[in-house]
């Protein structure tokens, strides 16, 4: 038990100067005032939306140099190559979504086919990620979701090139030997996106995982819909790809459930979340024979309870379908001590034009903020590093 020591900072923030951890505590330490993160949420962000001048600047030397690879796939390599001088994987993350134009879905499914190619030349680079909300109207989505017998001939047609954007990308992944995680979403299209990932999972999963189905554990039923899926899997003759999260969408969630006047289906308290997070990563570790599994948190607690599993039941820690992955800029603690005792770990490193990742940063922002006046995670770890560099 407790093999890897997660508060060495050391370790944890090795590959950071000091001017870089300057500005990371700087970054933290504004975006740990709520006030201040929901100000540069609601206004700075917006403001590079709204094109005022040297707001794209101030966002492009900060919260987008902390928490984003670089505006293209190029400006990416020189993050892809420190993270692997550290053991460190990268998942790449094209940042686009909540697009409503066909042109613009075609754009997103063109640059992640660029990034599955760009991926192919990394070994370091062995995964990329994919939005359906990227490559469809959310609209289109809830309907079909909703009432798909209703849908009109075109928004039919409409559907079936959804379905076909998608099978391009997850094609090129198996043809280029790079997975393709796909993100989960908020309940009203989750449904159908999970009818979709599961048809490119049973076509493209055959001989290794080539797709990764997205699991929200703050949901009630998600639990139960792996160990369904992993069975419905092994009658079916795929291997299953299973990427854990708590899920992002919670309070969203919860407004909708109150005005709608329905029981809400993520769980009513952290404890229970917790609870189907962690039996999750224990059923996904008891069989990585047959699941791949990446552990996408930044909580300790389901870290080293994977850890712990993965010696109990005396797997092999580096075995590929054992995985960790942790956001870009965030919870290196976690990140860069797992790979220094051996284990697969990856950054997930979104990328893109500035104005297209702002409602990634905004959330970012917002995650790191402070509502209770508590010190953010980050923040305490990098003091924590400053005392430990000034002592020696
Ligand atoms: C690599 C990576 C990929 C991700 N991809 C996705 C994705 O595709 N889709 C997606 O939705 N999210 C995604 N996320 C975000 C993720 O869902 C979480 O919001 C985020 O990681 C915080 O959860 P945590 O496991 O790190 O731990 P913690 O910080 O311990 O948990 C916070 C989470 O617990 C849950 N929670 C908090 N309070 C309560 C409460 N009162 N009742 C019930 N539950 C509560 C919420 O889900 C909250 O986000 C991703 C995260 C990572 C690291």
């Amino acid at each position: 038990m407790g093999k890897i020591d997660f508060s060495n900072t050391r370790i944890a923030f090795e590959s950071k100067s000091d001017k870089e951890l300057r500005s990371m505590e700087f970054l933290f330490r504004m975006m740990s005032k709520s006030g201040l993160s929901s100000l540069a949420s609601g206004i700075g962000l917006k403001a590079v939306q709204w094109n005022v001048p040297l707001a794209r600047w101030m966002v492009e030397k900060t919260i987008f140099k902390q928490f984003c690879g670089g505006k293209t796939l190029e400006e990416t390599i020189p993050a892809i190559e420190a993270l692997e001088k550290y053991r460190v994987l990268t998942v790449l993350d094209y940042g686009s979504e909540g697009r409503e134009e066909e042109h613009e879905f075609e754009k997103t499914k063109n640059q992640t086919l660029k990034s599955i190619e760009f991926a192919s030349s990394y070994n370091a680079v062995p995964v990329v990620s994919s939005k359906v909300t990227g490559l469809a109207r959310t609209e289109l989505l809830k309907k079909y979701q909703r009432a798909r017998e209703e849908l009109t001939a075109g928004e039919q047609n409409e559907f079936a090139s959804v379905e076909a954007r998608l099978d391009e990308i997850c094609k090129l992944g198996k043809d280029k030997g790079v997975a393709v995680m796909i993100d989960a979403e908020e309940t009203t299209i989750q449904e159908t996106i999970d009818e979709l990932v599961e048809k490119m999972m049973e076509k493209y999963n055959r001989e290794q995982v080539v797709v990764y189905q997205t699991f929200q554990l703050y949901r009630k039923d998600k639990l139960a819909y792996l160990k369904r899926l992993h069975q419905e899997s092994l009658e079916k003759g795929y291997f299953l790809g299973a990427k854990l999260v708590r899920g992002a969408y919670m309070e969203k969630e919860r407004k909708w459930a109150k005005e709608g006047g329905y029981p809400s289906l993520i769980h009513d308290t952290k404890q229970d979340t917790d609870r189907d997070y962690n039996l999750a990563v224990l059923y996904c570790v008891d069989n990585y024979r047959d699941i791949a599994l990446c552990n996408a948190s930044h909580n300790v607690e389901s870290a080293k309870i994977m850890v712990d599993r993965i010696d109990s039941i005396g797997a092999p820690k580096d075995h590929p379908r054992l995985n960790f992955c942790q956001l870009y800029g965030m919870s290196d603690y976690i990140t860069y001590n797992l790979a220094s005792a051996g284990y697969n770990v990856a950054k997930y490193v979104p990328y893109g034009p500035v104005e297209e990742v702002i409602p990634y940063l905004i959330r970012r922002a917002e995650e790191n903020a402070s509502v209770t006046g508590e010190m953010s995670r980050e923040y305490k770890m990098i003091l924590q590093e400053w005392e430990r560099r000034r002592d020696n």
